[in-house]
């Protein structure tokens, strides 16, 4: 038989269906918008890595009746099933009890269990109290998942051919469980494959529309591909999978490089790497070092940085300069600059970026001066911004205007600022490797 190419896919294999996976998030801060659902994005982002998808998420009150109402349901329609939150010391922690007894099996006191949260509480000087023993309940036939983050463990049960897997609600808690105890169990049990079903291109500089019409030619000679978009954080992804197995992983990334190409510089790389990543890994390989100036992002710039792994490689450093006198006193923008041309300036954008690129010896210089919405709503100036690089080959500028609030002006016009600098990094590396190339 042929390899399977794009243009020669595989026919759909007759496997047997994915499982399905069922998160219930339970917490009354949930639903009152105190605390935003992250389980949700991080279980969906673990387990889509591994080949299968949550199949749907449910979030309801920490209330007994709520959650009695809806476990069996779930329990119904879902292969595996993973709780979140309710398994701590208090009286609104009930879910280890109600779903219990929604399944018809006893619990069971664990001395084991008991030992270690007295162990904690003896760690950390504190009196263990009674209603901690609640904790130290676990099924009779299920196992215990370890938590040492905290001190209830999680449960993991295997009942009526399904998976229960009840996780602790600390984020910093159900974490390390879900990587050390529930992937690892989940793979044993065949329920997870090794690679995402999907191949993700990320983009930066074209909207979602004219993405589709700028790959509908590719598409349309491939049918039966899932196409899927995602716009955020002023990036679009596009996602790349075959619903019915016809065409495999390799032909899917196939397809992707195709429409990578087609993109040009602007396409930021393949997978989930962010755009400062990307950005980041190209000044690396190319050991050239960065520092940032901004006023009206107030650091959002240099936390985009700062936040990857082994920044420390090329990122020198940043300032954030607000008033006039910080632009002089840090960044030393020229005080007839500032009086001339004003704070929010094509010029100030660029004194600043020379200047921090200067005062911390880096290669490039990237800076953000702007009015920020809608605070100076009325204001015809708002959204209004400049973005400077400085570089080995000269200095440039850039006028954004981002109508919008505050926040959303402040997070495109680091985007934007980022991917300006992705851009010439790109360029210079086909420099490198092409020297008549621009
Ligand atoms: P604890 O022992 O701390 O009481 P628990 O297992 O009983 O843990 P909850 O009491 O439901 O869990 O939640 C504890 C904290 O975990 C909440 O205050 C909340 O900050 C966080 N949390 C719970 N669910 C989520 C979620 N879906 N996303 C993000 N954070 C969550
Ligand atoms: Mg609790």
């Amino acid at each position: 038989m042929a390899a399977p190419t794009p243009n020669n896919p595989q026919p759909a294999p007759a496997g047997k269906s994915s499982p399905r996976y069922e998160l219930l998030t339970l917490g009354d801060e949930l639903l009152l918008g105190i605390t935003p659902n992250a389980h949700l994005t991080w279980i969906g982002g673990q387990l889509s890595r591994r080949g299968v998808r949550l199949d749907r998420n449910v979030t309801i009150t920490d209330e007994a009746d709520a959650i009695a109402r809806q476990f069996p349901e779930s329990w119904a329609r879902a292969d595996v099933i993973l709780t979140s939150g309710g398994l701590g010391p208090t009286c609104d922690d009930r879910t280890r009890e109600v779903i219990a007894e929604a399944l018809g099996l006893p619990l069971v006191f664990d001395e084991g269990i008991m030992g270690e949260i007295e162990a904690r509480f003896a760690r950390l000087n504190r009196p263990c109290t009674p209603n901690n023993r609640k904790q130290a309940f676990k099924f009779a036939r299920g196992e215990v998942l370890p938590n040492p983050h905290g001190t209830a463990p999680g449960l993991w049960l295997e009942h009526e051919g399904k998976v229960l897997i009840m996780l602790p609600g600390p984020p910093n808690e159900l974490q390390p469980m879900f990587l050390e105890h529930v992937l690892p169990r989940l793979a044993r049990l065949g329920l997870l494959s090794d690679s995402e079903t999907f191949v993700q291109l990320r983009t930066a500089g074209v909207g979602e529309s004219m993405l589709e019409t700028r790959f509908q030619p590719i598409f349309d000679r491939h049918p039966g591909l899932g196409i899927a978009f995602c716009a955020h954080q002023w990036q679009v992804d596009c996602r790349i999978n075959s619903p019915d197995g016809r065409y495999p992983r390799q032909a899917l990334q196939q397809i992707a490089e195709e429409c990578a190409t087609l993109l040009g510089d602007d396409f930021v790389g393949f997978g989930h790497d962010s755009l400062p990543k990307v950005t980041g890994d190209l000044l690396r390989t190319q050991g050239r070092t960065l520092a940032v100036a901004e006023a009206c992002t107030g650091g959002l710039l240099a936390h985009s940085f700062t936040d990857l792994c082994g920044a420390s490689k090329f990122f020198m450093g940043g300032i954030v300069s607000y008033s006039n006198d910080s632009k002089m006193l840090l960044l030393d923008c020229p005080e007839c600059l500032l009086s001339q041309h004003g704070a929010v300036s094509a010029e100030c954008a660029v004194a600043m970026a020379t200047g921090v690129a200067e005062r911390l010896s880096a290669d490039y210089g990237l800076a953000i001066t702007g009015y920020m919405g809608p605070t100076s709503q009325g204001d015809s100036g708002s959204g209004t911004l400049f973005v400077g690089l400085h570089s080995p080959l000269g200095d440039w500028s850039k006028k954004l205007s981002y109508p919008g609030p505050g926040q959303t002006v402040k997070q495109r016009a680091v985007t934007a600022a980022i991917d300006w600098l992705r851009r010439e990094a790109v360029r210079e590396t086909r420099r490198a490797t092409s020297p008549l190339a621009n």
